[in-house]
């Protein structure tokens, strides 16, 4: 590693990464050349059509004069850098950071729902990797949530969704797709890692959640990675740092070792930062509020089932915590717009009491003692979806 630039060691680390997910190097530019990825971005983020080929050209462009790694997936790229650039450029109202330089950041090809910054090593400044799957992670659990949110007003112009916890509650009992659904995509992650399997079907009239939907995922992953630019920004990972190793094959790099205080301000100066690039947007406050706290409580669950399924060390505070500390430091400046969060409380704690009934069936169904490996999704599912009105 020693001479290498942070540019040829992100290259490196995406190469490993690619190698353990596919076997081999692949080439982005022919591998999405039936557009298949453009079509979702496209679908769900008004990616023109006739951004695609200007796209790959100035990606190419970019590749030529070594700014960009030659491993970096051109569609994920833009999706990334067109939030982190809207970072750069509001940071200073929040953050005291002058004479930073962007972040450099990459996408590694891993179905996973995960982001976090790295080092390679202590001479070097930090990265931001963003796993391949954190995009269609976060559109596969809003368009569950969002259905729990009765629609109230429906006309041409506006269609308004109702908050208030009662109906968040009665929408869920009369509705048991929701439930089956989530427990679907938490058991994926339990079993697999990724949500790859899940059933992604939708019930009829889903195109009056599509937006609502959307504006919930971009406010979710664009908290994720203003979380990630924070550390950045804050200098949390300076020479002082508790570090630890990762190897991913054949490379080796830091890692922070989080310090749960400095956790707590990422998420808060992750959502200063989330707010105002989305209210540009114009998306509901409401909304982006929602956005992150689903985010955080995904994050507790996720962190749960780590906790169940394996030694239990936390390498993270809590995430519960990190939801309260978030809806402490929120409450001074917006505290009309918070109490939408606590129909996400109720959403969340009603889901995962559900989500455990189907669990403990599953477990004593499916698992009955034999060890996961064994269990195929198939198996899974018919227990989740026996009685599904789908
Ligand atoms: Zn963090």
């Amino acid at each position: 590693m020693v001479g290498m630039n942070p540019l040829e060691f992100l290259e490196e680390v995406q190469r490993e990464y690619m190698v353990s997910t596919f076997g081999e190097v692949i080439n982005y530019d022919e591998m999405y050349f039936d557009g298949r990825l453009f079509d979702f971005l496209q679908q769900e983020y008004n990616f023109k059509y006739e951004d695609r080929d200007e796209l790959i050209k100035s990606l190419r462009e970019m590749r030529s004069e070594h700014v960009i790694s030659r491993y970096e997936n051109p569609y994920y790229y833009k999706f990334f850098r067109d939030i982190i650039s809207n970072i750069h450029r509001i940071k200073d109202t929040f953050i005291d950071c002058h004479g930073l330089n962007m972040p450099l950041f990459g996408t590694v090809e891993f179905d996973m729902f995960y982001a976090q910054i790295r080092c390679p090593n202590s001479d070097m400044p930090p990265i931001i990797l963003f796993y391949s799957g954190i995009i269609q992670f976060a559109h596969n659990i809003t368009n569950v949530l969002t259905k729990a949110f009765p629609i109230q007003v429906l006309d041409e112009e506006k269609i308004t969704f109702g908050m208030e916890p009662e109906k968040i509650k009665e929408c869920i009992n009369n509705n048991k797709w929701i439930e089956k659904r989530f427990t679907d995509i938490v058991l994926s992650i339990f079993f697999y890692g990724n949500v790859d399997m899940c059933d992604v079907s939708q019930p009829v009239n889903d195109y009056l959640y599509r937006q609502f939907s959307n504006a919930l995922a971009d406010s979710f992953l664009t908290f994720i990675v203003a979380h990630e630019c924070a550390h950045y920004y804050l200098g949390h990972l300076g020479k002082d740092a508790i570090k630890g190793i990762v190897t991913v094959g054949k490379v080796q790099y830091e890692n922070l070792v989080p310090d749960w205080e400095q956790e707590f301000d990422a998420d808060y100066i992750g959502a200063l930062l989330t707010i105002p690039i989305l209210i540009e947007r114009k998306i509901d406050i409401q909304v982006i509020l929602g956005g992150i706290y689903v985010a955080m409580w995904m994050l507790s669950i996720i962190e749960s089932l780590r906790i169940e399924g394996e030694s239990g060390k936390a390498t993270h505070p809590p995430a519960k915590d990190r939801l309260l500390q978030i809806k402490r430091k929120l409450q001074k400046t917006m505290q009309n717009e918070l109490h939408v969060l606590e129909g996400y409380d109720i959403l969340f704690s009603d889901l995962w009491e559900r989500f455990s009934i189907i669990a403990k069936d599953v477990e004593g169904r499916v698992l009955a003692g034999r060890p996961a490996a064994e269990v195929t999704y198939e198996q899974i599912k018919k227990v989740i979806y026996d009685e599904a009105e789908i």
